[in-house]
């Protein structure tokens, strides 16, 4: 995103709606840090200039990367689909994605205000092959990976920087309490923040005895459930709720 000298007066106006508070006032005019912004578009879509001085400029490779991860109206390259990650588990209900047995493991990295660089990303998809669980084809960090059986992601994008990015995998409980350690040991050397959780198959008596094989392993859960209504893709005949 960019700004054009030639029409700022430096009103201040767009500077509270930057996602990443990345647009400055210098020498009375606005300024973008163009290194630090993720390409999201809120600045523009939001019309918050006045004067119409904010532009997108042409973005190619690796930076139009930014914008399909935080931009959602920007679509990934090859998938065509939008959004930061591959499948959400509250469409459970009409993918059945999730089955009983296997434990999904969704770890998003990054948020609004701090972002990510795909470098933390890949701390992350080490740690997961690592622990023997390989990134899924349909994620859209699966494009950006250079070995597939190390996590390594191609160097050229590491440096990318996004607002936020899903890894989602599943797995049986005893490999995703493997991936839990690993992803335990890197979180102090990340320089922004995860969230994770772990997604499970509620029985129709409401046990939920892949949390249970959970916390015998040594991780306790804290349950929610959590359902989106038309939003999914069917990918399976079979039933129940994760
Ligand atoms: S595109 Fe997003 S991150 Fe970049 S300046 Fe605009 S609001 Fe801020
Ligand atoms: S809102 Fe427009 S004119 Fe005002 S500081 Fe931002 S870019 Fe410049």
């Amino acid at each position: 995103m960019k700004i054009d000298h030639e029409i700022c007066i430096g009103c201040e106006e767009c500077i509270a709606y930057c996602t990443m508070g990345v647009i400055s006032i210098q020498d009375g005019l606005a300024h973008i840090d163009h290194d630090e912004c993720v390409e999201c578009g809120v600045c523009l879509k939001l019309k918050v200039c006045p004067l119409e001085a904010i532009y997108q400029d042409e973005l190619r490779f690796p930076r139009i990367i930014r914008s399909s991860f935080s931009n959602p109206e920007m679509p990934h390259a090859r998938t065509k689909r939008h959004g930061r990650g591959t499948e959400e588990m509250k469409t459970n209900d009409v993918t059945n994605r999730f089955k009983e047995g296997e434990i999904g493991l969704c770890i998003e990295v990054g948020r609004p205000g701090i972002g990510t660089r795909l470098r933390d990303v890949e701390k992350i998809s080490m740690a997961l092959a690592q622990a023997g669980i390989l990134l899924e084809e349909d994620n859209p960090i699966y494009d950006h990976v250079e070995d597939l059986l190390t996590g390594k992601l191609k160097e050229e994008v590491l440096g990318e920087k996004v607002l936020s990015a899903i890894v989602e995998v599943k797995e049986k409980p005893e490999i995703i309490a493997l991936a839990l350690d690993g992803l335990k040991e890197l979180s102090s050397t990340l320089e922004t923040v995860i969230t994770l959780s772990v997604i499970c198959k509620v029985r129709e008596d409401e046990s939920i005895p892949d949390y249970d094989k959970l916390n015998k392993l040594g991780y306790t859960t804290n349950g929610h459930a959590k359902v989106n209504i038309g939003l999914g893709r069917i990918s399976d005949k079979g039933e129940g709720i994760a």
